[in-house]
């Protein structure tokens, strides 16, 4: 579905990604690890199109790089940017319906949706009329994924959803994406959180220094030493 090949992208001078190569197949939940500055953000800002970038991009078997973020998002890529950029001012349905504002979807599509996310959310149920800006983190960080989901994307990218929240809330997060998994929507998690990455994913690459230096299902990438003891805590 998603096939980046020898992709590379510069700031100026800071080659901060370098060839990197990374598929996403129907139905599959892909992890990009690496610890901070590896290279992760700048990949996925280069896959929506809000990045100067060379190499190739192919989704749905043509061709998005240089495409504007906006057709990209009309494609069917849905992404929740790193530290959760919902709307503050508006209440948590406002910021949903901002979701599907890319559909054409009638009245009671819009709605079902909208029951739907907050079938996974019951938090957000709790909350509709609450304004953004004052929810807690892990609040913010699940209307940021409702939002994208509203938009019925057929990829979700969500990056580094783990992002500053407590264990607790990271376990709600990670059901969720286990839920949405279990649906059959196709995802790229980029993710420093290794160890909580893996465990959904079918697949991981693991990036360092702006390269991929592994790529394996995920039951293998967690039991190679050097995963293990980079990125997973241990030995
Ligand atoms: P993090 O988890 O900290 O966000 P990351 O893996 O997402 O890390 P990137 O944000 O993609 O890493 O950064 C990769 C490299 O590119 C880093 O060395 C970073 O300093 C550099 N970089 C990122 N954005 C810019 C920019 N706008 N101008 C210059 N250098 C940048």
């Amino acid at each position: 579905m998603l096939h980046i090949r020898n992709l590379h992208v510069s700031y100026g001078s800071i080659h901060a990604v370098r060839d990197v190569s990374l598929t996403v197949e129907e139905g599959e939940v892909v992890t990009l690890i690496g610890s901070n500055g590896a290279g992760k953000t700048t990949t996925v800002n280069a896959i929506c199109g809000a990045l100067p970038a060379k190499g190739s991009i192919e989704y749905g078997g043509k061709p998005i790089l240089g495409l504007p973020t906006h057709r990209i998002v009309e494609a069917g890529i849905a992404m929740v940017a790193e530290g959760r950029r919902i709307f503050p001012k508006l209440t948590v349905e406002q910021n949903l319906r901002m979701g599907a504002f890319s559909r054409r979807a009638s009245r009671s599509e819009l709605a079902r949706d909208m029951e739907y996310v907050y079938g996974l959310f019951p938090r957000l149920a709790e909350r509709k009329r609450q304004m953004g800006g004052t929810m807690s983190g892990g609040e913010q960080q699940m209307l940021a994924i409702g939002r994208a989901l509203m938009a019925k994307p057929k990829l979700l990218i969500l990056d580094e959803p783990s992002m500053g929240l407590a264990p607790i809330v990271v376990r709600d997060i990670f059901d969720t994406i286990r839920t949405i998994r279990g649906q059959g929507l196709t995802t790229l998690l980029i993710e420093q959180n290794a160890a909580m990455a893996l465990s959904v994913a079918d697949r991981g690459y693991v990036l360092e220094h702006g390269e991929i230096v592994h790529h394996d299902t995920a039951e293998r990438l967690k039991s190679q030493d050097i995963v293990k003891k980079a990125y997973l805590g241990g030995s």
